[in-house]
């Protein structure tokens, strides 16, 4: 999705803008890592990510997270990494892309999602892989972060367009 794009929406018939994507391209603790680091202990792809450190090895699968926003059309989407135990990653991989049963798995989030407070770093959600090829959409679970408030009750279209620009801020200080 582009930012700014202009379609004709399926919701209400009208043209207006989409919001775009908040896609995180890395686990956090991939981007904390050094450019060798990178290419000795590490390996990524769009859906993988381990990271083989002396005393353990982590594994991050790509998912998905939706909030509702509840005065727009549209919900904001976004692409986030989350650590699952080595039992969950293998079997997620072996069965990926292939229809899978559908699958609840354990995780943690481990993506800094700009504009909140308390960090979303190892926040325990629910992974519920989904067929057809779509990446693994995740339910935050932990009652006292206000992720998990938003995710229940939904924000606003104001509230949704700050995450985005702040998003697209620190997006830019990283490069
Ligand atoms: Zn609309």
């Amino acid at each position: 999705m582009n930012k700014g794009a202009k379609h004709k929406c399926e919701h209400c018939g009208e043209s207006h803008d989409e919001l775009p994507a908040l896609a995180f391209n890395t686990p956090f603790y991939f981007a904390e890592l050094t450019a060798a680091e990178k290419e000795t202990i590490a390996e990524i792809s769009n859906d993988f990510c381990i990271i083989r450190h002396a005393d353990q090895t982590d594994r991050f699968i790509r998912t998905v997270m939706t909030v509702q926003i509840n005065d727009a059309c549209e919900d904001l989407d976004y692409g986030i990494w989350v650590s699952v135990s080595e039992k969950t990653f293998n079997e997620y991989k072996a069965n990926f892309k292939k229809v899978p049963k559908e699958t609840t798995y354990f995780g943690m989030i481990c993506n800094e999602i700009p504009d909140y407070e308390a960090s979303t770093l190892g926040l325990y959600v629910n992974v519920n892989t989904q067929n057809g090829g779509i990446r693994p959409e995740i339910i935050p679970h932990q009652k006292d972060h206000q992720l998990v408030r938003d995710w229940e009750d939904g924000i606003t279209i104001e509230e949704a367009v700050n995450r985005v620009d702040k998003m697209t801020d620190a997006i830019k200080n990283k490069e």
